[in-house]
């Protein structure tokens, strides 16, 4: 099978190499060392400053998407972007957790501008929680627009950029960010198993360390005591660390998202489908079916030993989303047309 998923994606053989080991002991310098190596590399590419922090919990990206706004108090004005299933989830967040909280909806064929904050009360907001790529839709937002927005009104930047990461470009300077999360199993091409968040001071001080998260495991003011020394206070996903290890230091991170632009684009300039016209990550394409038989084709290309990445919702019978991160290559989008043109006859 061939997969145009988005996450697990096709692995590297030197990641599925890894998987098959023994796992070490971890409670040692050894596995520490190993740690603070991925903490270094992770800040280096989303250009984090010495000074901020990365933690490492055990879970699917959910996870740090749950640690983070349960990091937010009831006296905490949030502002929530939701133009599809993941903006959706942040709401439920801050539902789940009594966050008082805005949400700025954004339709299906448009981009997010200025024009969504004009009714929004930007000075009373201390909290905006975005994903970089609202991965259901493909729909890549403006982190520079957004940043700037924050600065102006003070207000903390979280991004949720788990498709984002080594797809798109990130500066957590440029752009603004204070909280910004990642997880395993999208474009690092790793097992599902660890979620990543990169946080600045601002953010530390003044939600982790001041108000005590409503839960035990995902309180992050234990991990990142515990990552001082390279450490997590619980049983990490020990093989995706390290999985996660061998990947970061073999792999340059610009090289790795101008190939995955070239991938999209490439097969955008070839492919016979309609695709949206709102900006669109680097990570995937998503084509529209307007027969509305998405889901037959879906079926008819698994028979063919290529998966491609169905959508939830409304979305269900009229779009497949086509990965552009994993182990994937030009002669991969060539089969990949020719049979998609073969199935739809
Ligand atoms: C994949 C993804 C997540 C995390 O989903 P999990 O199923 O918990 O791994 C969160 N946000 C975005 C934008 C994603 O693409």
């Amino acid at each position: 099978m061939k997969y145009f998923t988005v996450g697990p994606v096709e692995m590297d053989k030197e990641t599925l190499e890894l998987a098959g080991k023994q796992l070490p002991y971890f409670r040692n310098d050894e596995f520490s060392k190993v740690m603070l190596e991925n903490e270094n590399k992770i800040k280096e590419i989303v250009n984090a400053k010495a000074e901020d922090r990365v933690i490492f919990l055990t879970g699917s990206g959910t996870s740090a998407m749950d640690a983070v706004v349960g990091h937010c108090s009831s006296g905490e004005h949030a502002i929530v972007i939701n133009g599809g299933s993941f903006g959706k989830r942040f709401c439920e967040l801050c539902s789940f957790y009594n966050v008082d909280h805005e949400i700025i909806n954004v339709g299906l064929e448009e981009n997010l501008t200025l024009q969504h904050f004009e009714n929004v009360d930007l000075d009373a907001a201390d909290i905006l929680l975005v994903n970089m790529h609202e991965t259901s839709c493909g729909k890549l937002y403006d982190m520079q627009m957004i940043g700037e927005l924050c600065k102006k009104h003070n207000i903390k930047l979280v991004v949720d950029a788990i498709s984002s990461f080594l797809a798109d470009p990130i500066d957590m300077e440029d752009m603004n960010i204070d909280c910004l999360i990642t997880s395993s199993h999208k474009a690092l091409g790793l097992e599902p198993g660890l979620a990543i968040i990169v946080m600045k001071e601002k953010f530390i001080k003044e939600n982790v360390m001041k108000k005590n998260s409503h839960n035990y495991y995902l309180d992050l003011k234990s991990h990142l005591t515990n990552m001082n020394r390279g450490q997590t206070p619980f049983t990490p996903a020990i093989s995706v660390c390290l999985g996660l290890n061998e990947k970061l230091k073999r792999i340059n991170a610009n090289e790795k998202i101008s190939k995955t632009k070239e991938l999209a684009d490439y097969f955008r300039k070839k492919i016979n489908y309609n695709y949206p016209s709102y900006n669109l990550s680097n990570a995937l394409t998503p084509l529209y079916f307007d027969d509305k038989n998405a889901k037959n084709i879906y079926h008819k290309l698994l028979d063919k030993g290529i998966c491609l990445n169905p959508c939830g919702g409304e979305l269900a019978d009229i779009m497949l989303r086509v990965s552009h991160i994993g182990n994937l290559s030009k002669s991969d989008y060539d089969n990949l047309i020719f049979i998609l043109e073969e199935v739809s006859k």
